[in-house]
């Protein structure tokens, strides 16, 4: 069957799938969506046999379906390669009653390894297929993490450039470290006196400016996207959901057919959406538990069917997680409004006007597979003490966010089925908060001394991306004005 890409705001855009993969976001603003979801065409059980490398190809190649197999396969090999430090690619760990998906296992430790590492050589890929010569400039904002992975995933591509904005003060040290030090000819780091919402803002101003697309071509370049809004980042996502479900096969615990949950820590609204995809093709999911921190704008929206953004920007310690606008809710919109881009489109001009919007009923009960919950900052401290006292096991704040709001729907609901917790990063990403956490006390030493400290506490390696970026030379500290972006980015051409 193939698959085609239409946009959440107009239904007259129908564009193939490496075509959506290079322009990133629909040129009114909407993002791409399959106009209509495959299904798996092996079997659970075949799948449970295959390695990570296999499952990822009998995922992607039904969303990407004007990707040849070699193309396709070339993809994969080239990501999960050795930058992961396990074979598995994505191991389980079981841990109080649940099964922990780590995630973290790349090159920049964070999930989303998971599709930068492959997001770079899909797009060039598809720009090939789409006779596409001019440089692909990427233009990223970052509530943390992508930045980073996406800077790792897209330097030294040739053919490529890549920016990052991120929030100059909205970030951890390590995060920021990560990003400053990044290596190779092509990118560019910039700080933004603003939070990750504005960034994110400033990057779409970007892509919706004629003026700015002319001026690029001038130089004989062309605007894409890095940012979960693009089906480049989503559809490898999906394959983790299909891999980390089949291995429970595997090990025999659970048998093929039976459901599960997943307890997803959100912010964008990219990770869950890729669990949700992973429901229509097939996964058997009982319920998706969508896990936020403070900013619990998703939690309300669950709850009341209305999503408002207006609310104060609560700076947590889950950073990656600190976000108001969760653009990747959009495609979820469109879907429960029965593919409705016109529909689709009203609620998101709300979103822009008046900074809220309220679906109606029938929007609402097709939302039956998510459940919101949110964990307090004492709540997401208290957990990664709670597993590391209990269990020795050492989760990062984000992860801890879904843990804890996994603990009290447990408790709440008597809800026994088996469940999988994503776990998004490796907590050497966040030591000040989770050494805080396991130690009740703040420390006065540097985030980097604290890598150490944390490595006698925990007993887990140090990642080698950690000991990396500490030696390495910072080659970044531009800091710009929201509406100097433009600028920035010109400048770079
Ligand atoms: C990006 C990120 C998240 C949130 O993922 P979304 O796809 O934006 O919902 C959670 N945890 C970590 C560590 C992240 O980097």
């Amino acid at each position: 069957m193939e698959i085609k890409y239409t946009s959440t705001r107009d239904k007259n855009v129908i564009v193939s799938p490496s075509k959506a993969i290079v322009t990133g976001l629909s040129h009114e603003g909407g993002l791409f969506v399959p106009t209509s979801f495959p299904k798996l065409d092996k079997s659970l059980d075949e799948l449970s046999k295959m390695d990570y490398k296999n499952v990822a190809y009998e995922v992607m190649k039904l969303f990407l379906t004007d990707f040849t197999e070699s193309e396709l396969r070339g993809c994969i090999e080239k990501a999960y390669d050795d930058k992961f430090d396990t074979d598995e690619i994505v191991p389980l760990s079981e841990v109080d009653n649940a099964y922990y998906v780590e995630l973290f296992h790349g090159a920049t430790i964070a999930f989303k390894d998971m599709a930068l590492s492959i997001l770079p050589h899909l797009m060039m890929v598809a720009a090939k297929k789409n006779n596409i010569n001019d440089k692909i400039c990427i233009l990223t904002a970052t509530s943390g993490d992508t930045g980073k992975a996406a800077l790792a995933g897209f330097a030294g591509v040739d053919g490529t450039k890549i920016v990052v904005f991120y929030p100059k003060n909205g970030v951890s040290a390590i995060q920021e470290r990560q990003m400053v030090t990044q290596k190779g000819d092509n990118v560019k780091v910039v700080g933004i006196k603003g939070n990750f919402d504005d960034a994110q803002t400033g990057v779409k101003n970007i892509f919706g400016s004629d003026e700015m697309a002319k001026l690029a071509k001038d130089n004989g370049t062309v605007f894409s996207s890095a940012n979960s809004i693009n089906i480049g980042r989503l559809v490898p996502q999906i394959a983790y959901y299909v891999f980390s479900y089949v291995t429970l096969i595997k090990e025999g615990r659970i048998n093929a057919g039976d459901k599960v949950n997943f307890v997803v820590p959100t912010g964008n609204f990219g990770n869950i959406l890729a669990g949700f995809y992973a429901k229509e093709i097939g996964i058997p999911v009982n319920k998706l538990i969508c896990a936020s921190n403070e900013n619990k704008v998703l939690y309300d929206f669950f709850k009341t069917g209305t999503y408002d953004r207006n609310r104060e920007f609560i700076l947590t310690t889950s950073p990656s997680m600190d976000i108001l606008i969760s653009s990747n809710l959009e495609r979820l919109i469109y879907y429960i409004a029965g593919n409705d881009s016109d529909k689709c489109l009203k609620l998101m001009n709300e979103l822009k006007t008046r900074g809220s919007y309220t679906i109606d009923d029938n929007m609402k009960a097709k939302l039956d597979t998510f459940v919101g919950g949110f964990a307090s900052e004492d709540e997401v401290s208290e957990r990664i003490r709670e597993l590391y006292t209990n269990d020795s096991y050492v989760i990062d704040t984000h992860t801890a966010v879904a843990s804890s709001v996994y603990k009290a729907y447990r408790e709440n609901t008597k809800d026994e089925t088996v469940s999988l917790i994503i776990s998004t990063a490796s907590p050497y990403k966040f030591p000040r908060a989770v050494l805080k956490a396991i130690e009740g006390k703040d420390r006065e030493d540097s985030d980097f001394e604290l890598i150490d400290i944390l490595n006698n506490v925990s007993h887990v390696a140090v990642p080698k991306a950690v000991t990396d970026v500490i030696n390495s030379p910072v080659r970044f500290d531009i800091v710009c004005d929201t509406d100097k972006m433009k600028d920035e980015v010109l400048q770079f051409l």
